[in-house]
Parts: C-alpha cells; sequence; structure tokens
C-alpha cells in the first residue's frame, strides 16, 4: 500500500504520542500535480502534513517562537482552531502544508511546549492583520485554482513554467482581483467577531519557565528525548 494511502502516519503525534489519522488530501499549491496528505490527532488537534519521517518539532517550533532574556518565551503562529480554520478546512491559508508540517492549536501549542519545561500563562487571538489576511485568504481559496495564490504568487514561489500553467496563472490573478474585495466585506467583519471569542486566526501564546519541582522532573534537559522512536 502506498504511503500516502495509510490510514494513519508511522509516527505519533509529536504533542502527546497519539495515533495520527489521515484527515484530508490537497493539491500542493506550488505544484498541483502533487497531493499532499495532512493527518490529524483527535487529542490535540495537531495537524501535521505527512511524509515519511517524523517532523523536526524543534525547527519548527523555533521559526514560531521569540525567547526573552528569563527563558520565557511568546509564539505567534496560525491558530487551526480559528474561525477561518473551521471554515477553510483543507483549504484554510494557515495551512501551508508545503511549507510547513506542523499546523498547530493552542491546546497542540500548550503540549509541545511543555515538553520543553514551559507552561502556558496567556493565550490571545488578537484581531490582527495577519489574521485578517488569512481569513480573506480563506475566502479567496474557494474560488482560485491554487490555494494561497496570492501569498505565493507575490513571493515568488509560484513559476509556471508550461503554456497552460501560465494561463491558469494569470487566470487567477484575474480572480483573485476581482473577488478581493467583496471577500474582504465578509471576512474582516468576521475575523474581527472571531478575534473577540478567542478564535482569530492567529494565536499569541505567552510561556513562564516551569518551576523545578522537587522531583526535577524534566532533569534540566531542554527538549524531549525521542531516543525510544524508530520501530521500523
Ligand atoms: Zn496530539
Amino acid at each position: 500500500m502506498k504511503r500516502d494511502d495509510e490510514e494513519h502516519a508511522r509516527y505519533p503525534c509529536p504533542a502527546d504520542g497519539s495515533e495520527l489519522y489521515g484527515w484530508t488530501a490537497a493539491h500542493d499549491p506550488l505544484d498541483r500535480g502533487r497531493r499532499i496528505v495532512l493527518d490529524r490527532c483527535e487529542e490535540c488537534g495537531l495537524s501535521v502534513t505527512r511524509d515519511g519521517y517524523p517532523p523536526d518539532v524543534d525547527a519548527e517550533l523555533d521559526a514560531l517562537i521569540e525567547t526573552a532574556p528569563d527563558g520565557s518565551v511568546v509564539l505567534t503562529a496560525p491558530n487551526r482552531r480559528s474561525w477561518s480554520g473551521g471554515i477553510g478546512g483543507a483549504q484554510w491559508a494557515g495551512l501551508e502544508p508545503e511549507l510547513h508540517r506542523l499546523h498547530l492549536t493552542p491546546e497542540a501549542a500548550r503540549l509541545l511546549l511543555s515538553l520543553r519545561g514551559l507552561t502556558a500563562e496567556e493565550a490571545r487571538t488578537p484581531f490582527s492583520r495577519e489574521g485578517r489576511r488569512l481569513m480573506i485568504q480563506t475566502f479567496l481559496n474557494a474560488f482560485t485554482y491554487r490555494d494561497n495564490f496570492l501569498a505565493n504568487a507575490r513571493s515568488g514561489r509560484l513559476q509556471p513554467s508550461t503554456g497552460r500553467e501560465r494561463w491558469l496563472h494569470r487566470l487567477d490573478w484575474v480572480v483573485t482581483v476581482l473577488v478581493y474585495v467583496p471577500a474582504a466585506i465578509l471576512a474582516v467583519p468576521l475575523e474581527a467577531v472571531a478575534a473577540s471569542v478567542g478564535r482569530g486566526g492567529v494565536m499569541v501564546a505567552e510561556f513562564g519557565v516551569a518551576p523545578r519541582s522537587r522531583g526535577d522532573k524534566y532533569g534540566g534537559g531542554a527538549g524531549p528525548d525521542q531516543s525510544e522512536e524508530g520501530s521500523e
């Protein structure tokens, strides 16, 4: 059986060790011929882009956090438990499964950072520019040939090579320009309400250094020791 067709991933949820079940499949926004499978943990809601090996959790988290001199951190990330995430599903603009493998929920972030000896202090979903962009782009994804077209086209990640691809690329520009304003008129107020009830598209979570317990539970180690993996 091909790896893409299996019911679950070959590695556990990095946040809590639960099984990762196949959730959805999407076209790669950068290469529509390629199918991307996403798995999801039913315990913490973490979604992981499927591959033959586990995701590099530390590298992906490091890209999302800022660490203060006292060791506390602020994590800023797309919130899969947001209204835009619920509306978009596999076409949610915050997914970017071709660029990252981890797609966090607040619960998954709390669990992953607790493995680094950090405890959640405050989590917010502010009404932010990025949150509005994610809601608008999620609406646009319903109309364009490629998901997340605007961000990928502007960043130069899309390089149409054949005549057909160039034609579709131009069509996606036309659709994006035509639909953008009506989408924004709906999306911006919706995101404002979502942010106010804690379901905004971007989460900002503050974590403090956990006090050492008497048994020195974390043993001074910084990250999870994954020495037990690799049963294949
Ligand atoms: Zn999980």
